[in-house]
């Protein structure tokens, strides 16, 4: 009955044509970046190899990191708390948004006016159902990713890890905006985007608490890094006077380095960039600001111990879902749970995490795999997700100290155990492959002695394939291979590699190349001040938001442009510096400091950034060190965008519409 029910939804999701025109558009350009986007990195087999084995001594040393991990950020002037279940975190953070609440009424709130929280996307805040449980609560959450506001409004739930509304297409975001934003009914996706801009804006500032995800925490600094195109994240950890971090308790790095890795993957594999828009490494609370960091465990220890533990180094790239076959047809919300639930996690890891954390209920989402290993393939840690699956059907999510093949039918385990002996007794092995290759002859179509296809069906279709004349291990042993072919294995660890090859000596228009290419502007000059008033004037503009020491300020007020250090949203240019540049990405990294530099590249619709030439490095990786002391620092790749309507890029979501760098010789 249960499993009839799963089918019907399959079904319906197969015969949705309106799906499947979205989920064709969503996956094919997605997996097309995400091949592009590789093709800049050199040794990517070997990164890969290089992050699995991170991750895996992330999760084999969790404890140990962890440690590491909540003493830096507590150091730090951070408030750590551990969950243990979807309850514990949920109460914790009903019982910071009221204290804020409470905070807020003795400054200006109004004490009839909801408690409202400012969430950007979250994986994890979909596992412990928190919307709904804060609503309940009669607090007033409002998701701010565009993809993820636009299934919030539609009361359902994210049908993708990374793009939450794929499933949908123009016209339902332009009925769903005219009924419940009162805007005309518009297809026109850049019209619907400075819509959701306009309405958010107004939640980022009114907000009592901003809730966000963590993309990686990073043992060595206890800094959470969190990345973003919108820029919703960034507005959410910066703005309101408290900031909740919500992480699984596995998201950790070792340190910088390993960081930087993981960024030359996630964001290719996710959306096929180079880097994510904004990369916002958080350290310290702002002034006047309380961070609060959940680190959630609800499974992952049970995970950690079972035959599944190597889900856990899954860095949430959505990357297995756009190549799986069955993903493609079905979209996330055909994978429900017995109770009809749509699992939080689809997809191949989906089908792998939501039992292993969830339990039986969501057991039977591994069935629709076709176990044809594009998942595995894909995978920027090299997950072995078809084995993961496998473990799953044969019970080791919910039984996780199964090693005896309990839970197996008496025939499978009878026959596991006499492969198992065969495989493991060189003798009986060599014998095996003897009478398999007899069998064969005998069964094949064009030359046996048994029609095959009577009993099985194949061979109508396929042939069955000829054994050689001589096995591998006889050959082998002959020496016609050599002996030191079977010896080739990867290593377990394998010796770090380079993250970044220099090698474009000019790396001023590498830099200027990449920004470009993103929708950036970079204009070269011997006196930054006089080319920004310039600028200034052009776009008729005599108000700003300064850094200090960023422009000769004498000459700003020559030139009447009026310039503050206090963020205000009326204003329409911000000015920083820039610490460094990169020149394989074109990103410009800010850090906090005097003046609200983060809020200037934030908040107006136009960003200036001054970066002298000299500080462009050729990659992340050099920049990293810049970083480690700072506060709260951000990588800037471009304006920023989206592409959460039927996959169409936007540019000016949350953040600056325009960048523009001026490069200082
Ligand atoms: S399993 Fe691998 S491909 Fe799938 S989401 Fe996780 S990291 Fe990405």
């Amino acid at each position: 009955m249960k499993t009839n029910t799963f089918r019907q939804r399959i079904r319906q999701s197969i015969e949705n044509e309106t799906l499947q025109t979205a989920l064709d558009n969503n996956t094919e350009r997605r997996l097309k970046g995400r091949a592009a986007a590789f093709e800049s990195i050199p040794n990517l087999e070997e990164r890969r190899q290089r992050a699995h084995a991170i991750r895996a001594d992330v999760i084999e040393r969790l404890d140990e990191y962890l440690d590491q991990f909540i003493a830096k950020n507590e150091e730090n002037g951070v408030i750590v708390h551990r969950a243990k279940d979807a309850a514990e975190a949920v109460n914790l953070i009903l019982e910071i948004a009221k204290q804020a609440g409470e905070n807020a009424e003795c400054g200006m709130r109004n004490a009839e006016s909801k408690i409202r929280i400012a969430k950007s996307k979250s994986m994890v805040s979909e596992e412990i159902e928190l919307n709904h449980a804060l609503e309940q609560a009669g607090i007033e959450v409002v998701e701010t990713d565009l993809g993820e506001y636009i299934v919030q409004l539609r009361h359902e739930r994210p049908s993708h890890i990374i793009t939450p509304a794929a499933h949908l297409k123009k016209e339902q975001v332009a009925e769903l905006f005219r009924e419940k934003l009162g805007i005309p009914y518009t297809v026109d996706i850049p019209t619907l985007t400075a819509t959701a801009r306009k309405v958010l804006r107004e939640v980022f500032l009114t907000a009592d608490v901003g809730l966000s995800g963590v993309n990686f925490g990073v043992a060595e600094t206890g800094a959470v890094c969190v990345v973003t195109n919108e820029g919703n994240a960034r507005m959410v950890a910066t703005l309101p006077p408290v900031h909740i971090a919500l992480m699984g308790m596995e998201r950790l790095v070792p340190n910088l380095a390993d960081l930087s890795l993981m960024l030359s993957l996630l964001p290719r594999s996710a959306t096929g960039q180079k880097l994510t828009v904004y990369t916002q490494l958080l350290r310290k609370p702002f002034p006047n600001q309380q961070r609060h960091l959940i680190l959630l465990d609800n499974g992952r220890s049970r995970l950690r111990k079972s035959p599944l533990k190597e889900s856990l180094s899954c860095i949430r790239c959505g990357a297995c879902l756009n190549a799986c076959p069955v993903f493609r047809e079905l979209s996330g919300h055909a994978y429900i749970g017995s109770d009809l639930s749509i699992a939080p996690y689809p997809g191949p890891i989906g089908s792998v995490i939501s039992p292993g954390l969830l339990g039986e209920n969501y057991v039977q989402l591994a069935q629709t795999c076709s176990l044809c290993g594009a998942c595995k393939e894909v995978c920027p840690v090299d997950i072995d997700l078809p084995k993961l699956l496998t473990r799953v059907r044969a019970g080791y999510a919910t039984q996780p100290t199964l090693g005896d093949g309990r839970g197996l039918s008496l025939p499978t385990r009878l026959f596991l155990r006499i492969f198992a002996r065969a495989a493991t007794t060189p003798s009986l092995f060599a014998l095996s492959q003897k009478f398999a290759s007899l069998g064969t002859f005998l069964l094949a179509p064009r030359s046996g002695w048994v029609r095959l296809p009577a009993f099985t069906g194949w061979g109508y279709s396929k042939d069955l394939p000829r054994f050689a004349g001589k096995t591998f291990r006889e050959r082998y042993q002959g020496g016609s291979l050599g002996t030191g072919q079977l010896s080739g294995k990867v290593p377990l660890k394998p010796e770090p590699v380079a993250v970044h090859v220099d090698t474009l000596p000019l790396r001023d228009v590498q830099f200027s190349n990449e920004l470009t290419a993103l929708g950036g502007h970079v204009t070269h000059t011997s006196n930054p001040t006089q080319s920004v008033v310039e600028f200034l004037h052009s776009r008729g503009v005599n108000k700003i938001h300064l850094e200090p020491n960023t422009l000769d300020e004498s000459l700003l007020r020559e030139a009447r442009v009026e310039f503050t250090h206090a963020p205000d949203p009326q204003i329409l240019v911000g000015v920083t510096k820039a610490l460094c540049g990169l020149a394989d990405t074109g990103s410009v990294l800010v850090a906090d400091g005097a003046g609200n530099p983060l809020e200037a590249s934030l908040l107006p619709e136009i960003h200036i950034a001054i970066l002298n030439v000299a500080d462009i490095l050729p990659s992340l990786p050099d920049a990293m060190p810049l970083v480690k002391e700072a506060d709260a620092a951000v990588f800037i790749t471009g304006p920023s965008r989206t592409a959460d309507i039927e996959m169409t890029l936007t540019i000016g979501v949350h953040g600056p519409k325009e960048v523009h760098v001026f490069l200082a010789s």
